[in-house]
């Protein structure tokens, strides 16, 4: 477990060093910025370079649940309080922040009612960025470009049908839910320069699988046998699961092996593809940073809002959030 929880956070700090930061301080000359009265602060970078001013957008999640009250009430000790134990029924919001408030005034904000089987998923939120976030950035702010920062939760986002993704790949060809991908560029062995473009099917349209496709540039190593991808025991000691090591790279298994060639490890989610083509960009705050994300000041005053006037129902919660979500 201690070599597990090490190789997770030695995971965020190589992302930190090597993505997050190299690419925050890349950008730092290209930011829009405003003074404390929201004034325009004129950056000559803009001029100079003919560049688009860049604006960072940050999306978040927050629940506002019916029984949010004050965690803290005084009260005659012959009494019991009042106060339903359960979160109750919640309302899920997502919305976007930019430096000098919400994204469109607010009219990129979605709000849900979640529970049962309605959450809150990937798809959803891709809808949002079209439909909602993209239209109201390019029309506040026209002229500029949207670096749109979301947390680091990617396991909730959506590929594209064609995406390549070893953990949807076979060791051999064909197979069950074997799916058809993109051709991809790998660099073999010997690395030479540029590496090859690589069809990932067979010319009867069979998917090759991950053998044949690491064995054709060289990469799979002679006299070694191969897993799909190494897997651990369960805790519930049920079927084994994929071993969260592996997609980081290395030489475990066959899956690690496909991940690092470059067309697998750069491959973009969908939410990342359409923004990137609408000509704006995205960066991942690092896992377990959310305090880097200044959004959490603004979900910080809107639960206020909400446990000041709580009435432990429903109905009275809904109209309070989009009231929460104004307050300057
Ligand atoms: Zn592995």
């Amino acid at each position: 477990m201690m070599a597990m929880r090490k190789s997770i956070s030695s995971s965020i700090k190589l992302y930190c060093d090597e993505e997050f930061l190299p690419r925050m301080a890349a950008y730092a000359n290209e930011f829009l910025l405003w003074d404390e009265n929201l004034q325009e602060i004129p950056n000559d970078n803009h001029l100079a370079d003919d560049k688009q001013p860049l604006i960072l957008v940050t999306q978040d999640e927050l629940i506002l649940n019916a029984n949010n009250g004050k965690h803290f009430i005084w009260i005659h000790p012959d009494h019991q309080p009042l106060r339903k134990k359960r979160r109750g029924q919640g309302l899920h919001v997502s919305d976007f922040l930019t430096p000098i408030g919400r994204l469109g005034h607010g009219d990129a904000c979605v709000i849900m009612k979640c529970g049962g089987d309605i959450w809150w998923t990937g798809d959803r939120l891709l809808d949002q960025v079209i439909e909602k976030a993209i239209p109201a950035f390019e029309a506040q702010f026209p002229g500029c470009k949207a670096l749109f920062a979301f947390d680091n939760s990617r396991n909730h986002c959506k590929f594209v049908t064609d995406a390549l993704r070893v953990s949807e790949m076979n060791l051999e060809p064909g197979g069950k839910s074997a799916r058809l991908m993109r051709d991809t560029y790998v660099l073999d062995i010997n690395h030479r320069a540029g590496g090859y473009i690589q069809s990932l099917q067979l010319p009867n349209g069979t998917p090759k699988g991950l053998r044949k496709v690491l064995l054709e540039p060289g990469l799979w190593p002679d006299n070694r046998r191969f897993l799909a991808q190494w897997s651990i025991k369960s805790t519930t000691g049920k079927s084994a699961k994929p071993n969260p090591r592996c997609p980081d790279g290395g030489s475990c298994c066959t899956r690690a092996l496909l991940g690092a060639q470059p067309g697998f490890r750069t491959q973009k989610n969908q939410n990342e593809e359409t923004i990137i083509k609408a000509a704006h960009e995205v960066i991942y705050y690092p896992a377990f940073h959310c305090e880097i994300n200044f959004i959490e000041y603004f979900w910080g005053a809107a639960k206020h809002y909400t446990h000041e006037r709580c009435e432990y129902d429903f109905e009275s919660l809904k109209p309070m959030v989009p009231e929460a979500l104004a307050i300057k």
